[in-house]
């Protein structure tokens, strides 16, 4: 159920429609940026183990604490566990390292990052894989069931280390399994989600089963760019695209905040990224001004069906082929 700016999850919790991504957010800059944007107004910080900030982002929400600025229950992370880590045992070593790392007594949203289980190696031994197992981009997958890995994320939850749990590019077949065993409820899903990449027949499944939906890359090639992501390159900027540049124009907003709004008014939450400060500002507001019915409908005509996240594109020699 969304209320202005929040949305309440299975779990009981509410978290922010609108939050703050920290992927390729660099480690030296994060904290700052962190501290920046609570200072700008966000609440929610949407981390993972993946993008290598955890204890640099936490270093910036703790000093805005300090400051008096927020207090701890005002914040809300969200934060993932690699693919490396399913194993229960190992998962639940994770999550607590994870929650040390970011040092502020709990998380509030644990997702497992993908459906998809990789050989385990102590993160010790080799921090941050990404998908490979070594610098000869070995990747070799595990036998850990999805049972196993949620069972330790309701683990975490009964050891009061994170306060709700979800999953991150699950589809529908794999969420109707998981709702046949859960104990705890499954809070939250986090997806690609944007007008190249519409999935609404997965969006409604989520929401029919009281399950928050938060879309990733909201700016569709944009974020792709910079990693030089093969169909990103190809595909036109949804911000120069008519349709939506339309639609900004008519309510005197940016094409970006367009994007975001067309997701949060159908009570998807977003987690925008930017290192810089008036978009910062900007993608935060876009809670205060509605897009009518028709409007949103020709938003959504934009969908290709078009992935950029997908392994397959960036894991040439063993692609693995979670959307199929
Ligand atoms: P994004 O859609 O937020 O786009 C970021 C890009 O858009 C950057 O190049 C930024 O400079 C630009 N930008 C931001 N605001 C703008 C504005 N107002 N006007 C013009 N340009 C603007 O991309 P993202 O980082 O891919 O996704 C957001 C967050 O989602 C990530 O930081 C991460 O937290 C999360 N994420 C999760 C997964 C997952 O597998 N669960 C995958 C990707 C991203």
């Amino acid at each position: 159920m969304a209320s202005k700016g929040y949305i309440k999850l299975a779990s009981g919790h509410q978290m922010p429609l609108v939050g703050f991504g920290l992927w390729k957010v660099p480690k030296e800059t994060a904290a700052d940026t962190v501290y920046n944007a609570i200072k700008a107004g966000y609440r929610l910080f949407d981390g993972a183990y993946d993008y290598q900030n955890e204890k640099e982002a936490g270093q910036g929400i703790q000093k805005a604490i300090k400051d008096g600025l927020v207090k701890r229950e005002e914040i809300f992370v969200t934060t993932k566990l690699w693919n490396n880590y399913h194993r229960k045992d190992v998962a639940v070593k994770m999550a607590k390292w994870q929650n040390e790392q970011w040092g502020l007594g709990y998380i509030d949203l644990y997702l497992i990052h993908f459906p998809v289980s990789l050989k385990y190696i102590p993160h010790e031994e080799r921090p941050y894989p990404a998908w490979w197992l070594d610098d000869a981009g070995t990747i070799e997958t595990e036998r850990v069931p999805i049972r196993e890995t949620w069972e330790a994320l309701e683990q975490v939850v009964d050891e009061g280390i994170a306060k709700s749990i979800g999953v991150s590019n699950f589809q529908a077949q794999s969420i109707y399994d998981l709702l046949t065993y859960n104990r705890h409820p499954l809070s939250s899903l986090q997806i690609e989600h944007h007008p190249y990449l519409v999935q609404p027949e997965l969006v409604k499944l989520a929401q029919e089963n009281g399950v928050a939906v938060t879309a990733y890359s909201s700016f569709g090639p944009q974020s792709f760019l910079e990693i030089q992501n093969k169909r990103a390159v190809d595909a036109p900027l949804l911000f120069d695209h008519n349709v939506v540049k339309k639609v900004a124009e008519a309510h005197k907003v940016t094409p970006a905040q367009v994007l975001l709004r067309w997701a949060v008014q159908r009570g998807v939450a977003v987690i925008p990224k930017s290192n810089n400060q008036s978009r910062l500002a900007q993608n935060l507001e876009v809670v205060d001004f509605d897009l009518s019915p028709a409007e949103i409908e020709s938003i959504s005509s934009l969908d290709k069906g078009l992935r950029f996240n997908d392994p397959i594109v960036y894991l040439p020699n063993k692609p693995l082929r979670i959307f199929a």
